[in-house]
């Protein structure tokens, strides 16, 4: 029986190449997106083009009550999640002085509370059936610190956080939580950023000289859900081309 994978913000960058990813080595993938995503339908038929079968749920991860019933209905129509991804995320960058309550409570929620928002309707099913990967896309700038970003760097050094505090609690129930913390990647987030400032300011940080590819943490996320991986947890995996080493 193939393995049911959740994947969050699938339609995102680093999603739609982690759902690839996982669909082509067997798992049943699901995915999420936002309640006001109105692309859902056209990604779905581009996706089905392309021989992935995906189902996808709206669901607003920052909210616990949509959170709750988006798992729910996962469970109900596919089958227990037996891979989580925790990859949904934002950015609403800007310095401390101008930082507002509602660009710091959005970032909080979106990319830290919808880890708990996810996993509290899963963890314990996974405990119960002895197997599950948890697996939370952090980011390089919650290792490190980003100017602009107090927010998404509080939020991401959360993450690993909860990380390291669950896989203790489920580490002799076959449960792994792993965090994996991109430096920058080509996807949408980052091609925002104004050509000039990725030349002069953010290549020239990455020892590797370019930018990550999502397939590169794709190819780790699968890793990390495999049966190989069983011994791996608590772990805040890097790839960021040598940009940050701790
Ligand atoms: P994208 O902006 O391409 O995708 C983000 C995804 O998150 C979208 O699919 C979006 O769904 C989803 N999302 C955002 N808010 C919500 C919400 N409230 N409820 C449900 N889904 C939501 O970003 P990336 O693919 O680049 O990033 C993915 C993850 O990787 C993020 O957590 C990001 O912080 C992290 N990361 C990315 C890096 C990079 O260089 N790209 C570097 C380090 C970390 P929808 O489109 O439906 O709104």
């Amino acid at each position: 029986m193939a393995r049911v994978a959740l994947v969050t913000g699938g339609m995102g960058g680093l999603g739609e190449a982690i759902c690839i990813k996982l669909a082509a080595l067997g798992y049943k993938v699901v995915t999420t997106y936002s309640p006001n995503n109105t692309k859902a339908e056209s990604w779905l038929a581009t996706m089905k083009d392309q021989g992935y079968d995906f189902k996808a749920y709206p669901c607003d991860v920052a909210d616990y009550e949509s959170a709750q019933a988006c798992v729910a209905k996962v469970h109900s129509e596919v089958g227990p999640v037996e891979v989580l991804v925790n990859n949904a995320g934002i950015t609403r960058d800007m310095t401390f002085k101008k930082m507002d309550k509602v660009n710091w409570d959005a970032v909080m929620r979106t990319n830290l509370d919808s880890v708990f928002n996810m996993t509290k309707p899963i963890a314990d099913g996974m405990v119960d059936r002895g197997w599950g990967r948890i697996i939370n896309i952090s980011s390089v700038n919650g290792q490190k610190g980003a100017f602009g970003q107090t927010n998404y760097s509080a939020a991401k050094a959360g993450v690993h956080g909860f990380t390291k505090a669950l896989a203790l609690e489920v580490a002799r129930k076959g449960v792994t939580v792993n965090t994996i913390s991109p430096g920058y990647i080509g996807t949408k987030m980052v091609m925002e950023i104004p050509q000039e400032v990725l030349d002069s300011k953010i290549i020239p940080q990455i020892p590797m000289a370019r930018l990550g590819k999502p397939e590169e943490v794709a190819g780790l996320v699968a890793y990390l859900s495999s049966d190989e991986a069983a011994f791996v947890t608590g772990a805040n995996i890097a790839i960021n081309g040598g940009q940050h080493m701790s």
